[in-house]
């Protein structure tokens, strides 16, 4: 619907997957899982609801379809939204609570040298535009990233993923491979 469609495409197909473009309902049938982009996540969700994508979604969510959220992405995926508009289509699924903008001023859009340790020793060169927090998580959910302040950039609950950052900006796949074996695992447990 809106933000680097093309970038996570061209990222997935790095890793081997063979992606295609979403924007209606009958578009989800056969997916093995879907990446909601960045962007804006108060455009994606009126977006999500006038195309009729909101309530299959969010259906398909609840019974274990592969989703990864990147920041506006993360935002839909989030159970707990802080400071969402008070009319804002979220999808939910994931038991983390999150802030919108909530990067001050001067740190809006920062790039940052992240540790992931269960991706390996060297850090991920993350990129956050506007981005939001993951404050806080329910049990369920594996923390993947913590930035210095304490705030969580990358979180996981089964099948579903949130970063607060942009992957798909930088050359390493890591976590472009990491949601495809995550789809891929969910496809043949199912
Ligand atoms: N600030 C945006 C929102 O609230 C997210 C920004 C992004 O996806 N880069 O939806």
């Amino acid at each position: 619907m809106q933000g680097d469609v093309a970038e996570h495409a061209a990222s997935l197909r790095a890793v081997g997957a063979e992606p295609v473009e979403v924007r209606l309902p009958g578009q989800l049938e056969g997916l093995a899982g879907l990446v909601i982009p960045g962007g804006e996540s108060t455009a994606i969700g009126k977006l999500l609801v006038n195309w009729g994508l909101h309530a299959p979604l969010r259906e398909r969510i609840r019974l274990g379809f592969p989703v990864w959220g990147t920041c506006a992405g993360a935002i839909m995926l989030a159970e707990d939204v802080k400071d969402a508009l008070p009319e804002q289509p979220l999808l939910g699924g994931m038991d983390i609570s999150v802030r919108r903008n909530a990067f001050g001023r001067q740190t809006q859009s920062f790039e940052t040298d992240l540790p992931v340790p269960s991706l390996g020793n060297q850090p991920v060169h993350a990129v956050f535009i506007r981005a939001p927090k993951i404050e806080s998580v329910g049990e369920d959910v594996e923390v993947l990233a913590t930035l210095e302040d304490g705030s969580i950039a990358a979180a996981r609950q089964g099948p579903l993923l949130a970063t607060t950052f942009h992957p798909e900006l930088t050359p390493d796949t890591r976590f472009h491979r990491l949601f495809v074996e995550m789809a891929a695992k969910t496809r043949t447990t199912r």
